[in-house]
């Protein structure tokens, strides 16, 4: 099967914007840009761009497919049935195709429901986005997480948990640096699990070829993970100045999640967000600003990632961050890179998707006149005109 995307506006997802560009796809795959509309034959199933905008599919580094924006999901995901919470994911990853977002990494599941969705998707049961799945997240004992995390304490547990997961088919694995927002008694700024047991995790994980990523608010958890080799820094809310040069130096990814955060403040105690939360929520929401606008003004490389499934941080509304991201001193076309390109970079999956270039995945997003102009735009669900994964339209 062959479709062409004719004559019009291209975000190739590196920076670059291509005009009068027509996109050849064939099967599942982008096989050529041409800069004319010329000479296409009628086997081509033909897509005028016109005044739209093709961009790559979205990637989104940071998602639980399993909470379900509820104003306690941690809450929730304890005291619901495992059946009501899988169906649930189902629909969570429906809604975030349909907005546009062709690849997610979900940063932490329940009882390996996040790997179940992966497999339902990939093998064509259900519609969603491609999931890179982690397996249950690692905390410490006690630590932030722990209702749906496996718990450990010490470098040779946590080794052991970090195999538990890689066994059961995580993608790549997440650890707990330091206390959060969403569980109740532990702290932002407090350290959690300890440099040694990262660093036996993350040895773990990069002997079997795995990224990992962790959670991170506060600056001697963030440093310890650093030093323990993580791959990126989740939320990152108290980055000193070590911390960004160190990120620069190694090439550590920044994840900002600002959206997390945003919902929890925009809602507060009157929706129902527990009172704890909220309360830990606005006391560090001002140091995160501060963190993100020094980060990128030093050149950290930031990729977009929504925490979604937070409170009010609905699937299908993902692309919100972009608007954050832009709302917190990217460009536009910074913002838009961090969740195509960028993104690409942090899953290391930059040779198969990320950017309108042949040889690439066909994941393609044809969106409503130009973001560029009116970032807000994408927000919106109507401006989501047509979404294609692996070559086939959703
Ligand atoms: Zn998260």
């Amino acid at each position: 099967m062959k479709t062409a995307f004719v004559d019009g506006r291209v975000f190739v997802g590196n920076g670059t914007i291509m005009e009068h560009a027509t996109v050849i796809v064939e099967d599942s795959r982008i096989i050529d840009i041409q800069n004319t509309a010329q000479g296409l034959s009628q086997e081509f199933h033909q897509i005028p761009i016109g005044n739209d905008t093709l961009f790559p599919g979205f990637i989104d580094c940071h998602v639980h497919l399993t909470m379900d924006g509820s104003p306690d999901p941690i809450g929730t995901l304890a005291s619901e049935t495992l059946p009501i919470t899988t169906i649930k994911g189902v629909q969570n990853a429906q809604k975030t195709l349909a907005a546009g977002i062709t690849t997610v990494r979900d940063l932490g599941g329940k009882d390996g429901i996040d790997l179940g969705l992966r497999l339902a998707i990939e093998s064509g049961l259900i519609n969603g986005p491609r999931v890179l799945a982690s397996g249950r997240l690692i905390c410490m004992t006690g630590g932030h997480g722990w209702p749906i995390g496996r718990e450990a304490d010490g470098p040779d547990e946590v080794r052991r948990a970090a195999r538990e997961q890689i066994k059961a088919g995580a993608d790549q694995v997440k650890f707990m640096a330091t206390g959060g927002v969403l569980t109740a008694s532990v702290e932002p700024g407090c350290a959690q699990l300890t440099y040694e047991e990262m660093k036996a995790g993350i040895e773990e994980a990069h002997k079997a070829g795995k990224r990992t990523a962790t959670h991170a608010m506060g600056s001697h958890g963030i440093l310890a993970a650093l030093h323990a080799g993580i791959d990126s820094i989740e939320h990152g809310i108290y980055l000193t100045d070590e911390i960004i040069s160190f990120m620069k130096e190694h090439q550590v990814y920044y994840i900002p999640t600002i959206a997390a955060l945003y919902h929890i403040a925009n809602r507060g105690v009157a929706a129902g967000i527990p009172a704890w939360a909220v309360k830990k929520n606005n006391i560090v929401a001002p140091f995160h600003k501060e963190s993100i606008k020094k980060a990128h003004a030093a050149g950290v490389t930031i990729a977009m990632g929504t925490d979604a499934g937070t409170p009010f941080n609905y699937h299908g509304k993902n692309l919100l961050e972009i608007s954050l991201l832009v709302a917190h001193g990217l460009s536009p076309t910074e913002a838009l890179v961090a969740a195509t390109g960028t993104a690409s970079y942090v899953l290391g999956m930059e040779d198969k998707i990320g950017t309108v270039e042949p040889g690439k995945i066909a994941d393609l997003v044809l969106v409503k006149d130009n973001p560029l102009d009116d970032i807000d735009i994408l927000y919106n669900q109507d401006a989501i005109v047509r979404v294609m994964k692996n070559g086939i339209f959703v």
